[in-house]
């Protein structure tokens, strides 16, 4: 039966209406129904050894788009609805976004999941079933306030499992009911995401805003994704979360390999377990103490065989975000892990003495990455200069012991979401210079570049990307309500608000330029500064910095003399569809965090491979990014990694002494607190903003700004020449190849899990 009959029979059946006649949302309502009626025929992929990804967080962003392109039928799909007066585009408009993740570590699962699949290895994620995600953010009086975001309908993607497990905690016991998600490899067969969810879960007990009670664990444990952890509650909470996780993730596990018939002592060589993050560490001592406790293991045993089990990926090098749980803690959550942990932990002080390789330190905290490396069989960066800095400097005492463990496994993204379904336009244009094999294999994006003298390759690269701004213009007019030029300049961050991405010093470049045009040096072409970030609840001056880009905005855009030549745009809630209307509209893909603190970041990749030109510090991936397009189709700016390790390491960064020394630097830090910020926003805030610049800026925004402003310059003068800047638009698509997640699980799969 053909699509189009399917698609009528469900519309028929139940809403009684038909392509033409039925709404939007019954529309969505019954595609979405076909397509999962189509996923059921692909088969499930099935392996020798499979992979577990256990993940806090999995950012899979609207799934239908994707289901249809990896299915092989948006393009029949997307001719029957147009042949019947309707719109795809539109439709997918219907599909609520999961919001089950903060940012880059959560959207790398879901990308991973999509190359597991599409690469035909035998892998599933495992992690929670969030019932109002993250939070929905909204902006009122220029603050950032935060709303519950209930996701979850009636139908949708989710498939409820007749799966439930017990999970005992030292004062409670609760059910798992757990939720399956279907990952469609692209033209492959599928594995799956699965979400365990609270049996006895109440939504009923989130009050206002995301407000709900801490302490009521069995009520409460799957509303939100990390529920504020500025108080004793918030982080209990979480521990009972990541335990509820891997308790549920070991059973699931052990059910499988028993079900296969496989020996547990020889787990390993039908399980990999890749643990994103510190956050699953648990499933260590866990898998440990079932194993020991219930199969009968030796304790000998049950180590040796769970630490050939267990991989772990390091996401970050920010103390604050290393995982140290305090031992009374454990004691209260999860006492039955206790005696395992510290069993794990005399093993490690028989053999080391170095105190900052102890699983429980002298604090009584319980370090989670220790357990990780001393009881995982690998540990990897995620990029090379995050890798380096890991051996060298943060683990290097880990290195030392384990050389062997260390590996480096550079990001990627999915070029089926951040290329073929956001920007179609360009996708078949590829198709039509270099033909379809990049899609399957995207080093043959550099088959590109023998079509960089190409004058028909080059304008119409740049005409997908004005279209593209136009898209944006019309959608950000909708959902601001700002107008915006098309053929301006789009100079975009969108990513988490983190004081170490320093959107402040992108602000404070914007307060430099306002200023100029206040006084007369006009630039040649307008330019739109696009932000698009959700900070921490409990995270005080992220919110400051979200207050002074709103205040920017009214100011800036508010200015008859100066809002023809500049505009400033905070979108609202930015997430992955947002995110995948504004990569492709990008001219200046800002990646400016302070050199050694961004691990690799992803959104550099998804610019990249749509044609923006990066501007960066040397950090994390845009290092390999600036190796690849070579120093003429890149901006690299600021301070390099080894400088500010050593200013850390001397202390001796002091952001006063760049204030007083430089006249720019001193007039756009002290905007903050002038008469004409104060009068739209607010004095607490603002002064608050103003005295963490000054007094303490650990993140060293000062340090960079002139260089910044400098190079940012440059780059907008060079935007005019506009030969050159296609040739580089050109070039960084044609090299965006390398950071395809398939090459980034290829080699996760060759060096580390070994599938197949
Ligand atoms: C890719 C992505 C991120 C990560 O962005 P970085 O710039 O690497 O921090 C965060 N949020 C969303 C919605 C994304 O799509």
């Amino acid at each position: 039966m053909s699509l189009e009959k399917q698609l009528e029979i469900l519309i028929g059946q139940r809403y009684k209406k038909n392509i033409r006649t039925c709404s939007d949302a019954q529309l969505y309502d019954c595609v979405l129904q076909l397509t999962k009626d189509q996923t059921k025929k692909k088969p499930v992929i099935k392996g020798k050894k499979k992979v577990y990804y256990i993940s806090m967080e999995f950012l899979m962003g609207k799934l239908l788009s994707n289901n249809l392109i990896n299915l092989g039928i948006y393009d029949e799909l997307a001719e029957i609805l147009k042949n019947n007066g309707r719109d795809l585009a539109v439709i997918e408009e219907a599909e609520p976004e999961p919001s089950l993740g903060n940012g880059g570590l959560g959207r790398l699962a879901a990308c991973f999941l999509d190359s597991i699949a599409t690469l035909g290895l035998a892998g599933d994620g495992i992690g929670l079933n969030y019932h109002f995600g993250l939070f929905k953010q909204v902006f009122r009086d220029k603050l950032q306030k935060a709303e519950k975001d209930d996701w979850i309908r009636k139908n949708s993607w989710l498939h409820k499992t007749d799966t439930t497990f017990e999970v005992c905690f030292g004062d409670k016991k609760v059910t798992s009911v757990l939720y399956d998600i279907d990952v469609i490899g692209y033209e492959n067969g599928r594995n799956k995401l699965h979400l365990f969810d609270l049996e006895s879960v109440d939504e009923k007990l989130v009050k206002s805003g995301i407000d709900f009670d801490k302490e009521k664990i069995d009520k409460n444990l799957t509303l939100f994704l990390y529920p504020d952890d500025s108080d004793e509650a918030g982080n209990l909470l979480r521990i009972y979360q990541e335990y509820f996780m891997v308790s549920n993730a070991a059973q699931l596990i052990i059910r499988e390999l028993k079900e296969n018939k496989r020996s547990l002592h020889r787990m390993d060589r039908y399980v990999a377990i890749q643990i994103n993050d510190t956050h699953p560490t648990l499933v260590i001592p866990e898998l440990i103490r079932i194993l020991t406790w219930e199969e009968g293991f030796t304790m000998e045993d049950a180590v040796r065989v769970v630490s050939r089990t267990c991989a772990y990926t390091n996401h970050t090098i920010l103390a604050e975000a290393l995982e140290k749980w305090p031992l009374a803690y454990m004691e209260k959550v999860v006492p039955q892990l206790v005696p395992i942990i510290k069993e794990l932990n005399a093993r490690v002080a028989k053999k080391y003495k170095d105190p900052r390789v102890q699983i429980i330190d002298d604090q009584k905290r319980v370090h989670m990455a220790h357990i990780d490396i001393h009881y995982g069989f690998s540990v990897n960066g995620v990029a090379e200069i995050h890798t380096e800095i890991l051996k060298n400097t943060e683990l290097n005492h880990f290195y030392r012991i384990y050389p062997e463990k260390f590996n480096n496994k550079t990001n990627g993204i999915t070029f089926r979401r951040w290329l073929l379904s956001c920007n179609r336009e360009l996708s078949a244009l590829l198709s039509d210079t270099i033909g379809d094999g990049f899609k399957k294999d995207a080093g043959q994006l550099e088959k590109l570049l023998k079509s960089s003298e190409d004058e028909k390759v080059l304008n119409a690269i740049e005409e997908i990307k004005i279209g593209k701004k136009r898209e944006l213009a019309a959608y950000i007019r909708e959902k601001e309500g700002i107008e915006i030029d098309p053929d301006s300049v789009f100079d975009i961050q969108i990513k988490r608000l983190h004081e170490y991405k320093r959107q402040q010093m992108n602000a404070l470049y914007i307060i430099h330029k306002y200023l100029e045009i206040k006084g007369g040096k006009k630039p040649c072409r307008p330019v739109t500064f696009i932000f698009g970030a959700k900070a921490a609840p409990a995270y005080v001056i992220a919110q400051d910095i979200i207050h002074l880009l709103l205040v920017l905005a009214d100011i800036v855009n508010n200015d008859p003399k100066v809002s023809p030549y500049m505009k400033v745009v905070m979108v609202e809630n930015y997430n992955v569809s947002y995110a995948e209307k504004l990569i492709p509209a990008c001219d200046i893909s800002e990646q400016i965090s302070l050199a050694s603190k961004e691990a690799s970041g992803t959104g550099n990749m998804k610019f990249m491979l749509n044609g923006a030109v990066t501007l960066g510090t040397s950090d994390g991936a845009n290092v390999e990014i600036h190796q690849l397009v070579g120093d003429g189709n890149i901006y690299i700016f600021g301070e390099k990694s080894d400088a500010v390790i050593g200013h850390y390491a001397k202390a001796d960064y002091v952001s006063r002494d760049y204030y007083k020394k430089s006249p720019v630097i001193k007039k756009a830090v002290d905007f903050i607190v002038g008469k004409q910020a104060m009068k739209v926003g607010h004095r607490e805030n603002l002064e608050r903003l103003h005295k963490e610049l000054l007094n303490k800026d650990w993140f060293m925004t000062l340090l960079d700004l002139e260089d910044y402003i400098r190079v940012k310059d440059r780059m907008l003068s060079d935007y005019e020449d506009r030969e050159k800047w296609k040739r580089m638009m050109l070039v960084n698509i044609a090299k965006a190849g390398f950071f395809s997640s398939d090459r980034t699980i290829r080699e996760y799969n060759e060096d580390i899990w070994k599938l197949k």
